[in-house]
Formats: C-alpha cells, structure tokens, sequence
C-alpha cells in the first residue's frame, strides 16, 4: 500500500520518513515504512499482521503504480466502509471505483469484490492487464468481424460477470509500445455465455477519469 495515516492524516510512501510512526487506514496497526532503491517506496504491515483486507497485496507492480498516477492524492487508496467489512479501493472519484488488477484473480474473489462496492452503490470500473494473454496469443481478433475478440481459453475469473450490474470491464491489451499508455485499452461491451467471445472497443482511459460533464 502507497498511502497511511500520520497524526490522522493520509500520507504518500514517498514522502514519508522513518521518523514517524505510521498506520494502515483499515486495520490501524502499525506498518513500516520500505523503501528501496528499484520499487517505489510503500508500507507493509508486520509480518502476522491480521489486516482485513483482503482486497490488496501490500508490494505493487510499476502497472498499478503507473495507472494510480492518473489520480490525485485524495483519490487513490480509498477506504471503502460498509457495517461489516472496509476495504481499500485503488481509486475513488465521486461514486466510480478503479480497480487495477494485473496478476490472474479467483472468480471468488472478483465476485466478492463486486458485490461488496455494488451493494454500496458505487459504479466500477475494472482494468486487467491482459498484455500478456493477447501477447501469447490467448486472446484474439477475430477475423471474421471488427471489434470482436476471442479467448483460446477463457478466463474463470470472468464467468459470474453481468456487465448490467454497474460494472464496467476495460482490458488493456499487448502488442506495441513501450510505455503503459502506449498499450490499447478496450471497453468489453458484451459477452458469451461462457467468455470465449466478446466485443471490445478502443477507449481513452483518461476519459473515465475526467468524463465530460
Ligand atoms: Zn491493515
């Protein structure tokens, strides 16, 4: 995680230093400030720490990291309450939520965290790094018409999914470029019963964050 309380006050990682005691917004324990000379500075909690979110792994890559650099300060890391549960939301503007999510997610998990910011209201908007499964050719344009895709092997996480609940699902795609913002980014607009086939259309993702009002 990039951001904790100091004296009550939400703190970047980076300007953070070791002379103060920092916390973690959902658990209110003490976390320790890393900070190295390759990743970005963050903060981890002890090592049998209980956090209750179970939402986010401390340590994140450069592509979370790049993507949460859109935001301002105030919007990322959110602390999203219910009477039950907290969790921590990597971006927050008005009722939108982003979830950046670059590594494989259980369809347990994707379905638990879409009930949860659902129930609560919020619209959100998932984007999974999928460079690596267009690049190794498990996802595919189809030839046949424009706009339509194919998975070779569709992906579990995907398969409770209804895009009419409020969520939307972006993919960023591999296949040229060298900077995160060099990749495509698709808005999934439809689906299969069983994921192998959707329609995906390009996007600007700094559209989601500044929409036209
Ligand atoms: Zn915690």
């Amino acid at each position: 995680m990039r951001i904790a309380l100091c004296d009550n006050k939400r703190i970047y990682a980076e300007k953070a230093d070791k002379f103060h005691e920092y916390i973690c917004p959902l658990c209110q324990e003490v976390v320790i400030l890393k900070k190295g000379r390759i990743i970005p500075a963050y903060f981890s909690h002890k090592i049998h720490a209980s956090c209750k979110d179970s939402f986010h792994h401390e340590e994140m890559t450069p592509w979370h990291i790049y993507f949460q650099s859109l935001f301002q300060e105030d919007q990322i890391e959110v602390v999203i309450s219910s009477d039950k549960e907290k969790h921590r939301a990597d971006a927050l503007i008005n009722k939108t939520i982003f979830e950046f999510q670059h590594s494989f997610m259980s369809y347990q998990e994707f379905d638990k965290r879409n009930q949860f910011y659902t129930k609560l209201g919020y619209h959100l908007i998932w984007l999974f790094d999928m460079k690596e499964e267009y690049d190794k050719g498990n996802i595919k344009e189809s030839m046949k018409r424009n706009n339509l895709f194919e998975f070779d092997s569709p992906l579990s996480t995907f398969k409770h999914l209804d895009l009419k609940e409020n969520i939307t699902l972006l993919f960023q795609l591999g296949g040229r470029g060298e900077k995160e913002s060099d990749y495509p980014i698709v808005k999934i607009e439809w689906k299969n019963d069983n994921f192998t086939r959707f329609i995906a259309k390009q996007v600007r993702f700094s559209s989601y964050i500044h929409p036209k009002s």
